[in-house]
């Protein structure tokens, strides 16, 4: 397959798929299904066997659950953010969970997707092609990442393996932190004593 075709086909994927992960409230059973459409194509690969595609489907839903339960979590404890905001200047590119006002993006990255390192379970058909897609996800996850930094974004990324609440507890420490950091300043002077060095 060339480079160029293998490009296209990453591109395809990414847009189905980014079409599911920014409606994370669908129901969990619309999975896989754009295969359908890609089967159209040739080259593309469909699932070899049920199994394999049985798991494709269970890898789907599980991208989305770890970030609503996080999202609930951190919603119970008051906190208010956007989903799904859009990239500035870079294409198809979503934060899961934005803090705005202290410029905090979340990213809860699927295991299977994004490569996490413990869990990445190449699928042996079509073993080239999930590669090239994998990897080009990283690098998009890389990049995305850089762009926001060079933008003053504190980036933090979660792994759907990690535990929702713990994850959120870390969140929710860090959203305080960087408020109190972010407070603003105070416009009328303290009053002596309290500037007075203690001895
Ligand atoms: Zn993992």
């Amino acid at each position: 397959m060339s480079t160029e075709l293998v490009s296209n086909l990453v591109d395809a994927h990414t847009v189905l798929e980014q079409r599911v992960e920014e409606e994370p409230e669908i129901p969990a059973t619309i999975g896989f299904d754009h295969i359908t459409t890609l089967r159209a194509v040739p080259d593309i690969p469909v699932p070899s066997s049920a199994g394999v595609s049985d798991r494709m489907q269970r890898q789907r839903r599980k991208d989305t659950r770890p970030e609503l339960a996080i999202r609930r979590s951190l919603h119970r404890a008051g906190l208010r953010y956007r989903i799904c905001m859009p990239v500035t200047g870079l294409r198809r590119r979503t934060i899961d969970i934005a803090f705005t006002r202290i410029r905090l993006a979340v990213f809860v990255d699927g295991c299977f997707w994004h490569g996490c390192p413990q869990h990445a379970t190449w699928p042996k058909a079509n073993a080239a092609w999930w590669e090239a897609k994998i990897l080009k996800n990283r690098e998009r996850d890389r990049e995305t990442t850089r762009k926001l930094e060079d933008e003053g974004w504190t980036v933090v990324r979660i792994w759907e393996h990690e535990s929702a609440e713990d994850a959120a507890a870390r969140l929710l420490e860090l959203v305080r932190k960087m408020r109190t950091a972010a407070a603003p300043l105070r416009l009328v002077a303290p009053p002596p004593e309290a500037t007075r060095t203690p001895r």
